[in-house]
């Protein structure tokens, strides 16, 4: 086992902490993430070994960099946890990244993922007052027989009801989740999906393409020929509906998938494309230090029987040069500053021009890059077709 408290170095601006809560009532049927329904007795010894590793790892970046800018509680389904548990570990970040300091409180960007099928104002009230003051909710889609059809477990209903116990509990900033692309789904359902979402004026907007991933009840449904997806051209055109709407409600847009009213946008998805240090906890949470990966062992048996001596924690294998400038790349063109040069040198010690050149070249032609003294970015073609422009940058 290694700590990632060895090292040196200045002091960053800012790091984040990321916390998986790896529970959910329900499998949806279009989703990979590390996270297991039916494990309700694991939820107390899981909450029990984290906390154990916050005040362990934790308080190490602590006494190296000071309280952290971002916390991140994501999963699975944080707001699925029972309210005694939410509390347990609120209680643990607020002593242990923040040791009762109210100005750091203040300053950091607290979030927690909701999944609308299972809060409650008491708990809303319970995250406010325990220092979160940012909520992202899984809301997918309004439409209550789309969402039946892909596993979600709540109504638009109750995605309404839940925005609304979170602004009477006192959160301001919102975001939103949808996806596009989903079974049987159509442009004007998607049109009727974006207004509904944007009537309920959230801070912050995250809209992602349905992807099939392997292992997933999408991906049997589509081998045995029973997923009827939209076709490439509707698809495309929820796409560009996306792509014009928000802007023009005033929605910025940042990275490819994220949108935000002006001061609104996520600082801590920010932090990772822009290769902060960053802290996981929990099972299959990674963390980022000194340009050194370590992985928590992704099955919640095995995270809490490591968890104690540290064991789930594993140094993982140091990323190739190449690799490392492809992730730059990648994560960097993904926002809309894209590659800023000079941090590319400095980082790697060569231009991006000895690297990319062709690449870039090639891009440009096709329209789908811009270049200008001193960044590289997607052109809103590139985002549309930014696997393409990925694909180019590998090394
Ligand atoms: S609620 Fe989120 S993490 Fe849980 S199964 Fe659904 S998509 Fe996956």
């Amino acid at each position: 086992m290694a700590s990632p408290s060895k090292g040196g170095g200045a002091i960053p601006k800012r790091w984040g902490v990321y916390v998986h809560i790896p529970f959910c009532r329900q499998k949806c049927f279009y989703c990979d993430f590390a996270s297991f329904a039916g494990r309700e007795r694991d939820e107390a010894p899981y909450i029990r070994a984290l906390c154990g590793e916050l005040r362990r790892e934790g308080a190490l970046y602590r006494s190296r960099w000071g309280a952290p800018a971002t916390v991140y509680i994501g999963g699975g389904t944080p707001s699925v946890l029972p309210l005694h548990l939410m509390e347990e570990l609120l209680v643990n970040l607020r002593e242990v990244l923040f040791m009762g300091d109210p100005s750091a409180m203040e300053a950091v960007e607290f979030t927690i993922e909701c999944n609308p099928g299972t809060v409650s104002e008491a708990g809303f009230r319970l995250m406010r007052q325990g220092g979160v003051n940012r909520l992202s909710f899984g809301v997918q889609t309004f439409d209550d027989a789309l969402l039946e059809s892909i596993g979600r477990i709540h109504t638009a209903r109750d995605a309404r009801q839940g925005i609304e116990w979170a602004r009477a509990a006192g959160f301001r900033n919102i975001s939103m989740d949808l996806i596009y692309g989903l079974p049987t789904q159509t442009l004007a359902g998607f049109r009727r999906d974006m207004e509904q979402m944007l009537a309920l004026v959230p801070a912050h907007i995250s809209v992602y393409g349905l992807q099939v991933e392997s292992g997933t009840v999408f991906a049997r449904w589509q081998e045995g020929g029973k997923l009827l997806l939209p076709d490439e051209a509707e698809c495309e055109a929820m796409y560009d509906l996306m792509a014009s709407r928000l802007p023009a409600k005033g929605y910025e847009r940042y990275e490819i998938s994220n949108f935000a009213k002006a001061g609104c946008e996520s600082r801590h998805n920010l932090s990772y494309w822009q290769d902060v240090p960053y802290l996981g906890l929990g099972a299959a949470a990674h963390s980022y230090l000194d340009g050194q990966r370590y992985g928590n062992a992704e099955q919640i048996e095995a995270y809490l029987d490591g968890a104690a001596d540290g064991s789930a924690r594993r140094e993982e294998e140091p990323a190739t040069r190449e690799i490392q400038m492809e992730e730059f790349a990648f994560l960097a063109l993904r926002t809309s500053q894209g590659i800023e040069k000079e941090r590319f040198q400095k980082k790697f010690g060569a231009t991006l021009d000895a690297v990319y050149a062709e690449a870039i070249h090639a891009m440009k032609k096709k329209g789908l890059l811009h270049e200008s003294k001193t960044h590289v970015t997607l052109t809103p073609r590139g985002m549309k077709y930014g696997n393409l422009v990925f694909a180019a940058f590998l090394l």
